[in-house]
């Protein structure tokens, strides 16, 4: 479609970074182009709504970037998923595996409840891990899953796969 291409056209590779061997996708072109970025934000918020979702989440740092925005446009409430040891609050917290070694996540604890239907909106699914993750923090919340948009999907690393399960017949978007 047509969006799809102006996206992908606002996405640089960097190559070796952030090691040798690994192609970056940055998305700060597309961040300065207003008519790609409202384009992303207008895609993200139709799916959200379109979904039912009550709330959004965005992970660290970059799906901050693109979930603020949708949150507003879809006329929900914004809820951040940081990296450990960031938010205040009591947290709900959990570890999740990377290629080597763990990380770990957190949300505020009382910013997701029962009754809520949650869209986790990041920039790039890689692994899927992160998301992963994130699912999990929604489900002991006892909260929904509403699903998962990402501006890009990177197939070649299977994190579609790998969400399967956490998803639970919930939708995965990437544009
Ligand atoms: P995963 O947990 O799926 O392996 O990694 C996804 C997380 O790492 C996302 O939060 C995403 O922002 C970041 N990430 C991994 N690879 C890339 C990339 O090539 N470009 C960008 N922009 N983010 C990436």
């Amino acid at each position: 479609t047509g969006i799809s291409e102006l996206l992908l056209s606002r996405i640089r590779d960097v190559q070796d970074y952030p090691e040798p061997g690994v192609v970056f996708k940055d998305i700060t072109p597309l961040l300065a182009d207003p008519a790609a970025f409202t384009a992303l934000t207008d895609s993200l918020a139709e799916f959200t709504v379109r979904h039912g979702a009550t709330k959004v989440v965005g992970l660290e740092a970059r799906g901050f970037i693109l979930g603020a925005p949708v949150a507003v446009r879809a006329g929900v409430g914004f809820i951040p998923v940081r990296k450990a040891g960031k938010l205040p609050g009591a947290t709900l917290s959990q570890a999740y595996a990377l290629e080597y070694g763990t990380a770990e996540i957190e949300v505020h604890a009382e910013d997701l409840s029962p009754g809520d239907r949650v869209m986790v909106i990041d920039d790039v699914l890689a692994t899927g891990g992160t998301a992963e993750a994130s699912l999990s923090l929604i489900r002991r919340a006892g909260a929904q899953v509403a699903g998962v948009a990402v501006l890009m999907e990177l197939g070649f690393l299977d994190g579609r796969a790998r969400l399967e399960a956490a998803l639970d017949g919930a939708p995965l978007e990437a544009l």
